[in-house]
Parts: C-alpha cells; sequence; structure tokens
C-alpha cells in the first residue's frame, strides 16, 4: 500500500508544526518549549511518553496491539546559534537561534508518524519507540539517551532515522550502505609559554610560534601517517592568542576538528595528535595539552538494513526518486544508536526549486516543504515493514 492519501490528510498539520518549531527554536539541552509540545502530542495521540531524558529529551511508546518487532525512529530536535535572514511569518522568533539544520522537520515528521501510526494501532504489529534527542548539534543528546535506557525498555532490535539536506532536490532520498557521514571530534590545544617584551623574545617564551608550528604540521599526520586510501579532514578553526602587537602572550589556544570515516583511523590520529603536540612544543620550549571537547563515531549504515531501506523507500515513490550518494564529511551522533543496533540513517531532499543551494548551519538556509512528506512516507514504510518483518 502507499502512504500517500494518508500523507496527504495530515500534511497542513505537520507544516504547521513544523513552522511552529521553526519560529521557536531552542538551543542545544535547551529544548523545553519543543519537547513539551512534543510529549503534549505524542500523550495525545496515546503513546507511552516519557520526558526529560538527557534533559530534554522525549521517548514515546507506542505498542500495536498485534505482535511484532520492536523498532525505533530517531528525531533531533535542536537548533543553532544563528540569526535567521530569511523573511517568512514563521522566521525565527528568538534573534541570535535558528533551526538551520531542518531538526524542526525531523521533529515535525516524526511527531506525525507517530501521530499515525497511533491511529491504526489495532492493526499495528509490534511496538514503535520514538525518540526524541536533544542537542545532537553538539554531539551530545545521543550517548545520554543511550546510558538512560532508551534502547532496553523496550528492547529495540533495530533503529531508524532520516536527516533532511539541501544538497538533495525535494522528491529524492539518499539511502547509502557503509560509512555515511564522518565522525566528528572536537579539540582544543593549550600552548603554555611565558610572556614577555616584543622586544625581547629571547627572554621570553612565545607560545603563538610554537602554535604556528603545531598547526601546520598538524597536517603532516594527516598526509604521512594516514593511508592515501582514507579520508581525514584536520581543520582548525580557533587560534587565540594575543591582546597586543609588541606583547609576548604566555599562552595561545587552538580549537579544531577531526573527521574520518574509520574508528581505526580516528583512534590512530587522537593519538598521534597528543603526543605530536607536546613533542612540538617541547621543541620551541613551551607546553601543549589537548583536551577531547566532544565526540562522535562515524555513522556507518549495515547493508541489510539500508538494502531494506532503499526498497521501501522505492516501492513508496518509485525507483527513480532513491539513489545512493555520497559519504558526507558532516557528523551526526545517530552513529552512537547504530553502533547499539542494526538499522539505517538515510537523507532526504528538501533543496529549494531556485538555484542558489545554501547549506545547512547559514542564515539563509532555507527548506523546501516539499521535501517532508516525501520523508514521513518513507518513515511509515520503513517502520511498518520493519515491525512486521
Ligand atoms: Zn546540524
Ligand atoms: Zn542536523
Amino acid at each position: 500500500m502507499s502512504w500517500a492519501d494518508e500523507v496527504a490528510k495530515r500534511l497542513p498539520s505537520m507544516i504547521a508544526l513544523r513552522r511552529d518549531f521553526h519560529r521557536h527554536p531552542e538551543l542545544s539541552f535547551q529544548e523545553k518549549r519543543t519537547s513539551e509540545i512534543i510529549a503534549e502530542r505524542l500523550t495525545k495521540a496515546g503513546l507511552e511518553v516519557r520526558t526529560g531524558i538527557a534533559k530534554t529529551g522525549v521517548v514515546g511508546v507506542l505498542r500495536g496491539d498485534k505482535p511484532g518487532k520492536t523498532i525505533a525512529w530517531r528525531a533531533d530536535i535542536d537548533a543553532l546559534p544563528l540569526t535567521e535572514l530569511l523573511q517568512a511569518p514563521f522566521t525565527s522568533g528568538t534573534p541570535g537561534v535558528m533551526h538551520a539544520c531542518g531538526h524542526d522537520g525531523h521533529t515535525a515528521i516524526a511527531i506525525t508518524a507517530a501521530e499515525i501510526l497511533a491511529a491504526r494501532r489495532a492493526e499495528l504489529p509490534g511496538t514503535v519507540v520514538f525518540i526524541f534527542q536533544p542537542a545532537e548539534e553538539l554531539l551530545s543528546g545521543a550517548k545520554p539517551m543511550i546510558e538512560a535506557g532508551v534502547l532496553d525498555s523496550p528492547r529495540v532490535d533495530e533503529i531508524y532515522g532520516l536527516h533532511l539536506t539541501t544538497q538533495d532536490p525535494a522528491g529524492k532520498v539518499n539511502v547509502r550502505p557503509g560509512p555515511t557521514m564522518a565522525s566528528g571530534d572536537g579539540f582544543s590545544i593549550d600552548v603554555v609559554g611565558q610572556g614577555g617584551h616584543g622586544a625581547y623574545p629571547h627572554l621570553s617564551i612565545d607560545p603563538m610560534t610554537a602554535a604556528a608550528h603545531i598547526l601546520i604540521g598538524m597536517q603532516s599526520l594527516v598526509t604521512k601517517e594516514v593511508a592515501a586510501k582514507e579520508t581525514v579532514v584536520l581543520t582548525v578553526g580557533q587560534l587565540l592568542a594575543g591582546t597586543k602587537n609588541n606583547i609576548i602572550p604566555d599562552k595561545a589556544v587552538m580549537r579544531g576538528t577531526l573527521r574520518t570515516f574509520d574508528m581505526n583511523v580516528r583512534e590512530q590520529m587522537l593519538g598521534r595528535l597528543q603526543s605530536f603536540i607536546s613533542d612540538m612544543a617541547r621543541a620551541y620550549r613551551a607546553e601543549a595539552s589537548m583536551e577531547m571537547t566532544m565526540g562522535c563515531p562515524p555513522v556507518v549504515n549495515p547493508e541489510r538494513e539500508t538494502g531494506l531501506v532503499h526498497r521501501c523507500a522505492a516501492e513508496e515513490l518509485g525507483e527513480s526518486a532513491v539513489f545512493q550518494g555520497n559519504p558526507v564529511m558532516a557528523s551526526d551522533d545517530m552513529g552512537l544508536f547504530l553502533r547499539e543496533r542494526p538499522g539505517c540513517y538515510f537523507r532526504v531532499g528538501i533543496s529549494p526549486t531556485h538555484d542558489r543551494k545554501v547549506p545547512h548551519h547559514a542564515p539563509e538556509f532555507e527548506m523546501n516543504e516539499d521535501g517532508l512528506p516525501v520523508g514521513l512516507r518513507v518513515a511509515l514504510s520503513v517502520l511498518t515493514s520493519r515491525l512486521r518483518a
């Protein structure tokens, strides 16, 4: 069966919900209003609802009247620290906060899927666990949700989810087996020297010179210590030091991110970075230490479940709507869920119809809402087919 008619009926409600979340975005671990609305809607639909998981996470359990598997659907709910530039009636009403990654759409799709399936509880086999995760943008919400046992009671067999993307056109579904999104680690390096007068560097230990050599030198770890066929990105996005042109500061701070698709490469790089930065600093008589600020593994989709999602999407939308895109260097802590259970994380196009492709995390970010019913149809198709399996 196709979900087209059912989804068409719920479309105005889903769009209104997405726009409401868009109008009222909330930052990671502060999704108070968002989680209240999620809980309210799920409770009204008759789900068992648990709130306050990992601060602002919500879980809704929908038990069908027939026996079947237990399948989880994960949606992330947080917004970003940006001021929106788009002019629309539902433009963010909170200056400095904006849904610029599409998580408002993820939340609206998951709530609507829960409402549709709850209305068919009598014919539904098994149990669906809807997981609304906070703080994806900090790569910090999945871990405490898993630790709180959201995959354990009831015990989840498989987990699925989607990310909307402006990189693909509306109507298309991008399903890829294997590594599909990169690991993401944040690091902060303190280089400590000894401050002094800019005229007498020999009487100081200049932490900025050491930091500059560390910054350049780190790239040789990528090119000289990792096999050429692997993918590694090492970016320093912040370099903070000094107060005046003729003062040598006593400290420089460097913050960056490391991305790769392979856990062994990730471990290798993190291990080498530690020793490389301290050895390099010592060469300039400085001291350096590194702290990891956040991190998650790559998103790796197992072959079997990914094939099943591909089939469901093709049956629902037609084969021409489904394709296998390239892996992306963006990260998502859905990777942690997929290390615990088999499943698949796929992408659904929301590219605006005009030519300009605006990236996520930009103040001009714009969603083509035509992608929302597409995502919902695939979600329903995947959930019902996996419950029955
Ligand atoms: Zn994002
Ligand atoms: Zn996102």
